[in-house]
């Protein structure tokens, strides 16, 4: 699993930070970005499935790997 934010859709709620820090960050004005593009560890895929639910934007998508 990898996830991927779309930055055009992302209106920065920082919600995905909020959720998952290990797999998102933000900038100061709360933009959210993916951390790495690598494949989600295991044990982070149910937070990474945590914030694609809870994004208002519908920006961040889970890609099968
Ligand atoms: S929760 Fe969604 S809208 Fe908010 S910062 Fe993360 S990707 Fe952007």
């Amino acid at each position: 699993m990898k996830v991927r934010l779309n930055a055009d859709k992302c209106q920065g709620h920082a919600r995905c930070y909020a959720l998952a820090p290990e797999l998102f960050d933000v900038d100061e004005y709360g933009q959210g970005s993916v951390r790495s593009a690598d494949s989600v560890p295991a044990d982070l895929e149910d937070r990474a499935r945590l914030a694609v639910a809870n994004c208002p934007e519908f920006a961040i998508e889970i890609i099968d790997d």
